[in-house]
């Protein structure tokens, strides 16, 4: 067998997963000596946009940089690695013959948007309008300009634009090059619900018969929207990675979800992932929990203005904040966290715990050492090591340097922290970025659980949809103009909040029937005009 099969699970023991036992065959990739295996190719289709889903450095991106011919598969022979006559022979009687021959032949030119947006004004220089101008060889900037919300951005020097902004414009950059294949590694990073449903539809507006289009995402609402068939990629993180069959979008999501694969009768997780909430919690008795109410506030900060409607919420229970980025969420989760002089007297006098949306670590030591100084004696606890700590996977990062972790690493250590401190109140801004689609999902299921069995209360502001669902009891949408004036509505149940922001974006979803996540329509489908006519934009059939 392989030694490298064993796979964390975060929800129960550790197992041995029964993955392939000789995939010798199927090495395409290798960085160098034993580094990352990457075991077989997503198989991309003309006039179709494939999604790829996965965990974290399981070869999503070397699989990018392989089909857009940046990278030169070497089938992990470093001494006399092949040359392309020999690389097709190797793909004869697949989909990728075809493919790598037509890249080859018709010298294909390849775009990619990069995942790590954060660095492309390292190597890209100038102002935004000019850098737009320069790569427009389609000539089909001005209409993206509009719909990807740039316009106000283009005298601006790149240096100084924010995640999201730089994320739009990356997508942009991609979509108006006269090239073949368009590749969009983790598009929806920094954006927030509206901006990853225009990003979606901007894409898919790229499809052209003779054209091929490539995306990695973790929000899987998103990469269901985005994708006409998927590839998931399964193994051991950093170790090596294998990519699946494609399958149709539906079955290819359902299929990560569930850690299996029919097709292969392999088991590549031992825990199947469902968004049925409450299962194995004990049901809750809201009358015997304590609830808080706030008054009607106001805030102005320079010329933005923010009222919020008066609300209530309970023990046990988690609110989800949900608006369009610059409405003011980390506004009203900061009055929530007492940080305001000016409306401290109205706020329930409780004690919270915060997780910043935005965290810049300065501490020069280890995790452990963080730990200790910040929740000592609680990460050790039984409790609070099976209900957070394991499954959160701390012990894999628990010695490393805080400013040597990545992105995502760094959330898990930001979301254990925030659970540890003791508090009636805890405040979770924007927990999922950096998170991949399973971390995602262990997560939710880990705030969730602990604000249940803790009969504590949490104010969350999420933009991937699933965990948003998955999360709230009750949910507060902001309306109005980012950035100018909004309005923060009182907290409402989860089917007539979600209702309301989904008609404020002009989508509606349904649920999956297998495990019951939710499913953007495709706008103007039967569903989608069906439920716009009836008002229920979240159907739960
Ligand atoms: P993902 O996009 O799924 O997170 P990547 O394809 O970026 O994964 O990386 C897969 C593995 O390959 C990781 O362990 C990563 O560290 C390694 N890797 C990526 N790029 C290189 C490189 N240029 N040289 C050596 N190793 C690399
Ligand atoms: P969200 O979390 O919903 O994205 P924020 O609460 O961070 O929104 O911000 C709401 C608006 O208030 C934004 O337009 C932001 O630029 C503005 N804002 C936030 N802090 C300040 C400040 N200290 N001074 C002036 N404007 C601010
Ligand atoms: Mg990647
Ligand atoms: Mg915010």
């Amino acid at each position: 067998g392989c030694n490298m099969c064993v796979k964390k699970c975060p929800l129960q023991a550790i197992k041995i997963i029964n993955l392939p036992k000789d995939m010798s065959k199927d090495l395409v990739h290798r960085y160098g000596p034993n580094t990352f295996k990457l075991h077989r190719l997503p198989t991309p289709r003309a006039g179709q946009v494939l999604g790829l889903v996965g965990t974290n450095g399981i070869g999503k991106s070397t699989a990018l940089k392989i089909l857009a011919g940046k990278e030169m598969p070497n089938l992990g022979r470093f001494d006399n690695p092949p040359d392309w006559k020999e690389l097709l022979q190797y793909f004869r009687g697949s989909e990728l013959q075809g493919y790598f021959t037509k890249m080859l032949e018709h010298e294909f030119k390849s775009s990619i948007k990069v995942q790590y947006v954060d660095a492309i004004p390292k190597h890209v220089k100038g102002v935004v309008g000019e850098i737009i101008k320069k790569k427009n060889t389609k000539g089909n900037s001005e209409k993206l300009i509009e719909e990807l919300e740039l316009g106000h951005l283009l005298d601006r020097d790149i240096s100084q634009l924010s995640g999201g902004e730089l994320q739009r414009l990356a997508i942009l950059i991609v979509c108006i090059q006269n090239v073949q294949i368009s590749m969009f590694d983790e598009p929806s990073s920094y954006l927030d619900v509206k901006q990853r449903l225009k990003a979606a539809q901007v894409i898919r507006s790229l499809i052209d018969e003779k054209n091929y289009i490539i995306c990695v995402e973790h929000d899987l609402s998103v990469l269901d929207y985005l994708s006409d068939f998927v590839c998931c990629l399964y193994g051991s993180q950093t170790a090596y990675g294998i990519v699946t069959m494609p399958f149709s979008v539906r079955e290819g999501i359902n299929i990560f979800l569930a850690g299996f694969i029919p097709t292969e009768n392999m088991r590549f997780r031992e825990y199947g992932l469902n968004f049925k909430v409450a299962d194995n919690l004990e049901p809750i008795d809201l009358k015997k929990m304590s609830h808080y109410t706030y008054p009607a506030m106001e805030k102005q900060l320079g010329d933005f203005k923010l009222s919020i409607c008066p609300g209530e919420f309970n023990q046990s229970q988690i609110v989800v904040l949900l608006g369009e980025n610059g409405t003011g969420k980390t506004t009203f989760i900061k009055m929530l966290a007492g940080k305001d002089p000016a409306v401290k007297d109205k706020i329930p006098e409780l004690n919270v715990s915060y997780k910043p949306q935005t965290v810049n670590p300065s501490f020069e030591s280890s995790v452990r050492d963080l730990l200790n100084l910040r929740i000592p004696g609680v990460y050790t606890q039984p409790a609070f090591v099976s209900d957070v700590t394991k499954p959160m996977l701390l012990d894999d990062i628990i010695d490393n340097q805080v400013l040597e972790l990545s992105g995502g690493e760094l959330q898990r250590v930001c979301i254990i922290l925030a659970l540890g401190k003791p508090a009636d109140v805890y405040l979770i801004d924007e927990p999922s970025a950096y998170l991949d689609s399973e971390q995602r999902i262990v997560a939710a299921k880990v705030i969730k659980r602990y604000i249940l069995n803790s009969k504590k209360s949490a104010f969350v502001v999420e933009h991937d949809f699933i965990m948003a669902t998955y999360l709230a009891d009750s949910v507060i949408v902001y309306e109005g103009t980012p950035g100018k004036e909004c309005k923060a509505n009182s907290p409402q149940s989860l089917v007539s909040g979600m209702n309301r922001f989904l008609e404020i974006m002009g989508v509606t979803f349904r649920r999956d029937p297998t495990n019951f996540r939710p499913r953007i329509n495709k706008i103007d489908s039967i569903l989608d005009r069906e439920q716009k006519i009836a008002g229920n934009y979240f159907s739960l059939e």
